[in-house]
């Protein structure tokens, strides 16, 4: 069981749990797995924090003979791009995503530009727990920190070189970037301008404190942005979430789409550019049918993965394939990367929108509208493998029930599906209904909250 890092690296609120001491051990601790003179190259969001943060990580890592290349402000799928070459042998980015202000976060990415698999963690965080870091002589401390300024740059005339600039030109789509206050905005802005799009900007002044909105792109944090894609007549809106790997779309009727919506229809585009990919999608569990059901006419198969940006880009590295698709938000172009990639996918809809005679309310609208429903109840007195049990018991007839984790379950029936699992954060068991019938969604909801807590 992991005690330090959680899904998406350590995360905690800022000089409470994610002071600089643990970022100085955390530092020594990496330093000390990837070994001496290993190169690493290091940033962070716009986040309160996030300085002194990374002061005290570089000083960790510098300890045991790192050598300490720093990108400064930027996107963390920026930060990726960088090291999926193989240059570094690993990138410590200082983040917390999407999370409230108060918290902030340290990730480690692997040499391969993807997040840290759990095993490398574990062995982290032994480390870090048993305090044996194997600090450099005296004499090895010689390494000034090197700074890196042209990361962003080489990630902006990447994404450009991989979208149609001439149709985005003739057709200037007017779009509004939400950069969340922080560093998305250092890079989104750039590449809608130079890839032939017109552009107007909210929340893209950088704010450590994310006064004007929420980090998580939410229907709800969204509320001013859609009413602005109205009131300009913008064509669509995108909006980022603290670093930049997520982009939740506007259409232009002031709808917020999500991202398995936004998500299908990037994966159909990218499969006509890319003709030569394997024909297959990943996305994980708990995204919603329209993938599938918008996909598979066109000859995609999608395969589903457990939950976690981490497993899609892992089978989609190891398979091959034409994207990968989170409901958060989350898109993968394994053209660019094999990572989310906020910039990529605004770059990808222009592209996308440039093509097509219609409103990006039109597009979104030729989708399957599906209903979905989540909540979460406490996880007190319930024993998940007898909760199993009685579910085989009283849907196993009506359709399919398949583990998706340790202790997390899908129910596949005929009109509708659902999704049990326990949280990897909070006491809570997590519940998702979905259906093409909004009456039944919220039937099956109550149905199932009731069941569960019996
Ligand atoms: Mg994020």
């Amino acid at each position: 069981m992991r005690r330090l890092f959680g899904t998406n690296g350590v995360r905690g609120i800022t000089n409470e749990k994610l002071t600089p001491e643990l970022a100085l051990q955390l530092g020594k601790a990496i330093g000390t797995f990837f070994g001496p003179g290993s190169k690493v190259l290091v940033g962070r969001d716009a986040r309160s924090g996030g300085e002194m943060l990374l002061r005290a990580l570089e000083s960790g890592l510098l300890g045991t003979g790192a050598i300490v290349y720093e990108a400064g402000k930027l996107p963390t799928p920026a930060l990726q791009y960088a090291t999926k070459g193989g240059e570094y042998a690993c990138c410590v980015i200082v983040t917390a995503s999407h999370n409230p202000p108060e918290f902030n976060g340290i990730k480690v990415i692997d040499s391969d530009g993807i997040e840290l698999d759990e095993s490398k963690e574990m062995q982290i965080e032994e480390i870090y727990f048993s305090g044996k870091f194997s600090l450099e002589k005296w004499h090895g401390l010689v390494h000034d920190i090197k700074k890196k300024n042209n990361i962003i740059s080489e990630y902006i005339a990447s994404i450009s070189r991989l979208v149609d600039k001439n149709t985005i030109s003739k057709r200037r789509p007017l779009v509004l970037i939400d950069g969340c206050g922080s560093v998305g905005s250092l890079a989104t802005p750039k590449i809608a301008s130079m890839i032939g799009c017109e552009v107007r900007e909210i929340n893209t002044k950088l704010d450590p404190r994310f006064r004007s909105r929420d980090p998580e792109p939410t229907s709800e944090n969204l509320k001013n942005t859609a009413e602005k894609v109205l009131e300009i007549g913008a064509d669509f809106g995108v909006a980022h979430d603290g670093d930049a790997d997520r982009a939740i779309f506007i259409d232009s009727s002031g709808r917020v789409q999500m991202g398995d919506r936004s998500g299908a229809l990037l994966a159909a585009w990218a499969a006509g550019k890319n003709a030569r990919s394997p024909r297959v999608v990943y996305t994980p569990f708990s995204s919603s049918a329209v993938v599938e059901e918008h996909l598979r006419p066109l000859g995609i198969k999608v395969e589903f993965t457990k939950i976690g940006s981490i497993y899609v880009s892992r089978s989609l590295l190891k398979n091959g394939g034409i994207a990968g698709v989170e409901d958060t938000g989350g898109f993968i172009y394994p053209v660019h990367q094999y990572v989310r990639d906020g910039p990529m996918s605004l770059a990808l809809m222009a592209d996308l929108f440039s093509h097509n005679n219609a409103t990006s309310a039109e597009m979104f609208d030729r989708l399957p509208r599906y209903y979905t429903e989540k909540t979460k109840i406490p996880l007190q007195n319930i024993n998940f493998a007898s909760l199993l049990e009685r579910m085989n018991e009283k849907y196993g007839s009506a359709g399919r029930i398949e583990m998706i984790e340790e202790r997390g379950f899908k129910f596949t029936g005929k009109s509708f599906w659902f999704i049990v699992r326990e949280s990897g954060t909070e006491p809570v068991l997590r519940i998702g209904v979905e259906s093409k019938d909004a009456d039944i969604t919220k039937a099956k909801m109550e149905e199932l909250k009731r069941f569960i807590g019996q």
